[in-house]
């Protein structure tokens, strides 16, 4: 047997770990440090900032990152640069932002010609790339323009039927008629089944009454509803006179179009009560409200009929055969607006993780004397905190890229295994990305010292604006039961779940 060789790289290794020991001793005791030069220069201390040298090719990284989208992004990014007036400022009151971001979207659309509304179907990933390159303007205008296109747009063209489509599609796209998505009641939030607005078909006069039974049922924090809008989507059980016992039936939850404010005057329309949610945490750009409802009445028209309707003389049809199937295949065509969500909390990481590294790079902290003090990034526990985030950003751009593709293939197809797939990812992928993305606003902030608490650093704001979506769209710890249920359904024995990138995992 022969004796082992002796380790050619040992000496190395041990000298490699005693200079990396020495460094951060530097940082340890900034005050008793007196290295020669030639130490200093043993210990390679030179400033990150001048030892780095670019040699990525940027423009083929951001088209290989932003793919064919790169164009609209640079143009919407353009229109704003050129437009300081719509640039919003580091303070600005709650009235002001939220009349800023209205001729934000207004100028968007009807100035720069940007249409996003006709993507929303037929080309997501467009659709995806806009909100996130409006979302880098000003978070509450990402937000505002989901409400207005994904949301109250996305209800109609995803939950209606033609007659709608024909009727509301140009007004939602120019911005004549904003509206609301008014799902979330006081007391009902994740719980949408729970919802206690009633909308009672009235077979007389062909109209449906729709009715706030209760304060618990105001409807609450609805985007645009406080200023702008004038349309809602509102979310109501959908009670049919019967000649039974009960005189009444619940068909459960469904979507009805209710006009909130006069078009041309602006005037509240009679039965309707609007009060302003008031200042927020973040997102004081858009301005969300409650809703209260007395006796409302509506064409029967206006009920969004793609998955259930009622004739004339009071009779309720349905592809589907139950109220828990309908309400699935409803909340399934709304799932666009939880892609978009995950899409723009990983743009938001992406816009801090990139401040809070090239803050790093060139701000200096620590050294040797007479030398150039040390890069903050050269700093081991700087690295740990910024680097694993680059390499998450990285990975979640293209877990989202992926989501939106299967979305828009899923638009194409209607295929039901994809709805069910859709579901369970974005949930997964929204709830893991915007904790993520919102414990890391805190890391970056950190990252950059005292200077990343001056508000024109950007932190405070994206901070405080994206906080929300782990709550909108769906909670987070909500979602991440269902994608448990989701999981446990297609491997009943499997003990332990975890956040699931192909789902065929769990089928094979
Ligand atoms: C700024 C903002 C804008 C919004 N915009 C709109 C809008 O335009 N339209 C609209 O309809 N809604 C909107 N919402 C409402 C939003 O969708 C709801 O806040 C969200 O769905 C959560 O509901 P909730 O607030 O009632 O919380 P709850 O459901 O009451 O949740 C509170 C807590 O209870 C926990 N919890 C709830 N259920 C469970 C459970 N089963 N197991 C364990 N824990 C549970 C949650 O994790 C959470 O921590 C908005 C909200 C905000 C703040």
């Amino acid at each position: 047997m022969q004796s082992p060789q002796p380790d050619p790289t040992a000496g190395d290794e041990s000298q490699a770990v005693s200079r990396r020991i020495q460094r951060l001793s530097l940082h340890l005791t900034p005050n008793h440090r007196h290295l020669q030069n030639d130490t200093a220069q043993q210990l390679g201390l030179v400033e990150c900032a001048k030892a780095a040298k670019l040699t990525v090719d940027t423009s083929s990284l951001s088209n290989y990152m932003r793919g064919k989208h790169r164009e609209i992004q640079d143009r919407v990014l353009d229109y704003f640069n050129k437009r300081p007036e719509l640039q919003t400022p580091v303070e600005i009151l709650k009235d002001d932002h939220r009349e800023l971001c209205m001729k934000q979207l207004v100028g968007l659309v009807r100035e720069a010609g940007f249409r996003p509304f006709r993507y929303i179907v037929d080309e997501p990933a467009k659709y995806f790339a806009i909100l996130e390159a409006v979302g880098s303007v000003d978070m509450s205008l990402g937000i505002k323009m989901g409400v207005q296109y994904s949301l109250w747009g996305g209800s109609v063209l995803n939950l209606g039927t033609k007659k709608h489509k024909d009727m509301y599609f140009d007004g939602i796209d120019n911005l004549e008629y904003p509206g609301c998505f008014a799902m979330t009641e006081l007391h009902h939030g994740s719980n949408v089944q729970g919802l206690q607005t009633v909308a009672t078909f009235d077979p007389i006069t062909d109209e449906f009454i729709i009715d706030t039974p209760n304060d618990g049922a105001i409807k609450w924090w609805i985007g645009n509803a406080a200023v702008h809008g004038k349309f809602a989507t509102v979310f109501a059980k959908l009670m049919l006179p019967t000649r039974d016992t009960k005189g009444i039936t619940d068909m459960g939850v469904h979507a009805f179009i209710v006009p909130i404010r006069d078009l041309k005057t602006h005037q509240t329309l009679p039965g309707i009560e609007i009060q302003d949610c008031g200042h927020k945490v973040g997102l004081n750009g858009v301005d969300n409200g409650a809703l209260r409802f007395r006796s409302v009445r509506i064409p029967r028209d206006n009920l969004l009929n793609r998955f259930g309707d009622v004739s004339r003389d009071g009779k309720y049809t349905s592809s589907l055969p139950s109220i828990n199937k309908r309400f699935a295949a409803t909340l399934g065509e709304l799932v666009g607006g939880r892609v978009g969500l995950a899409y723009s909390s990983v743009s938001v990481l992406k816009v801090a993780a990139t401040i809070a590294i090239r803050y790093s790079l060139l701000r200096q902290q620590f050294g040797p004397s007479k030398q150039p003090e040390v890069s903050i990034l050269d700093y081991q526990s700087q690295q740990h905190k910024l680097m694993p985030m680059l390499a998450s950003t990285y990975a979640f751009h293209f877990a989202t890229s992926h989501l939106v593709e299967k979305y828009s293939e899923m638009k194409k197809s209607h295929d039901e295994q994809l709805v069910g797939d859709i579901h369970s990812l974005s949930a997964g992928l929204k709830a893991y990305v915007t904790a993520y993305t919102a414990k890391s606003l805190s890391i970056c902030r950190e990252a950059c010292g005292g200077h990343g608490y001056a508000s024109v650093n950007r932190f405070g704001s994206l901070r405080n604006d994206h906080d929300i979506f782990q709550t909108f769209e769906g909670d987070n710890t909500v979602l991440l039961q269902q994608v448990l249920n989701k999981s446990h359904s297609l491997r009943p024995r499997l003990e332990f779940s975890i956040l699931f990138y192909d789902l065929e995992f769990f089928r094979g």
